[in-house]
């Protein structure tokens, strides 16, 4: 744990380049999500060119201080050599946080790969959080996927098991609230308190240009509301946690404060730090500030010609040659005389982390 607190603070001190990655590891899925923001990336998977071992082993080696590696897709344990991709930022990038959202679908393979990430990794703090949007065929429907929720159940139990064996893994469990289950969310709620077993629950505001336009429709009050009760829940069960575990609940309760009151208003409320300290690879390399901007360029809410900061293969694999040139430069002074804001759950998390005057909330949550 001292060695992972050190490695950590380390990262976090280096601010040449950004602490936080997401990597959208892979561009298949096996799962047609109704509210899914990336359809059209899953849809023309085999079309792509993802990034080869060897190329994100070239990438790791010149990203020093990333202490936090979010994998996404895609659903990443579908990528053959996925479980080996975590040594790759844990040795050459010092990475000690690592995160991972699965639909589920192949609980034994998860499995096995969950098991080998923990052994190469031994000093991480790795979290695997489970989907679940609806009970039963309601989740099959919502995923476009018959018998995933008996998978979900299953790789639940399993992964559960597994945390003995491993202390450094946590489990979450997370539901896009969308107009596809609204209405429902608190039946949901209450069956998967009393059906699973997972660290922290949480709800994501559906966002992006999502596959079903209708999906996007919720109501922002009930929203809120529902997210207090995650959240009330979730405190009510919590057990012991290390002080990782402690301190990934008191950034994400902060950062959803700061996107329950930009939403409720419809206002800017702090700095975005996407692009300076955390950005987002794509499947082929391709690096942007965040998930969001692209879809903001293409309904007119920003004024910029593209999201996009540069491309790994055009760059030597090195993010400092990508950070420094012209083109970073001008988007990431946008994000911030432009004062964008959103409800982004993982980049308002990163400004928490990287804006000392939210820290007083953080340490409320904290303690
Ligand atoms: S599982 Fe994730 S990536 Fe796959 S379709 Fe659903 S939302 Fe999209
Ligand atoms: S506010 Fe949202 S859309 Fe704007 S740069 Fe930050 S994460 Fe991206």
């Amino acid at each position: 744990m001292g060695n992972r607190l050190l490695t950590l603070t380390q990262g976090y001190l280096n601010r040449r380049t950004p602490g936080y990655m997401i990597f959208f590891v892979t561009p298949f899925c096996d799962c047609r999500c109704l509210m899914c923001f990336n359809r059209e990336v899953i849809d023309n998977a085999a079309h792509r060119k993802p990034l080869l071992y060897e190329e994100i082993e070239k990438i790791a080696r010149n990203f020093p201080g990333l202490h936090h590696v979010n994998f996404s897709g895609g659903e990443p344990f579908l990528r053959k050599d996925f479980s080996k991709i975590p040594q790759l930022f844990y040795e050459h990038s010092g990475t000690r946080l690592f995160a991972c959202p699965t639909n589920s679908s192949h609980p034994d393979r998860i499995i096995q790969a969950v098991r080998e990430i923990c052994e190469t990794c031994p000093d991480a703090w790795i979290r695997i959080t489970q989907s679940i949007d609806g009970i039963g065929e309601d989740h099959n429907a919502i995923r476009g996927k018959k018998g995933l929720f008996d998978c979900v159940v299953k790789l639940n139990r399993e992964l559960d098991l597994l945390k003995k064996d491993y202390p450094n893994l946590s489990v979450g469990m997370a539901m896009v609230l969308s107009q596809l289950n609204e209405g429902k969310e608190y039946d949901i709620l209450d069956y998967v308190h009393e059906h699973f077993h997972f660290d922290d629950f949480g709800a994501l505001y559906v966002r992006g240009d999502t596959h079903d336009p209708e999906a996007a429709k919720i109501n922002t009050r009930a929203y809120v509301a529902f997210v207090e009760e995650c959240r009330r829940r979730t405190d009510q069960k919590a057990g012991a946690k290390s002080w990782t575990g402690k301190l990934f609940s008191a950034i994400t309760h902060r950062a959803t404060d700061l996107i329950m009151e930009s939403m409720l208003e419809d206002r800017y409320v702090t700095p975005c730090k996407a692009g300076k300290n955390m950005v987002v690879m794509d499947d082929e390399g391709t690096i942007s500030p965040c998930e969001v901007l692209d879809h903001f360029i293409n309904t007119g809410k920003s004024t910029l010609d593209s999201a996009v900061l540069g491309r790994m293969r055009e760059n030597d694999y090195d993010i400092r040659k990508i950070l420094d040139s012209e083109q970073a430069r001008k988007i990431v002074k946008h994000i911030c005389d432009s004062k964008c804001y959103c409800s982004f759950e993982c980049a308002m998390s990163v400004n928490v982390l990287y804006s000392p005057r939210l820290w007083p909330g953080l340490i409320r949550h904290l303690f």
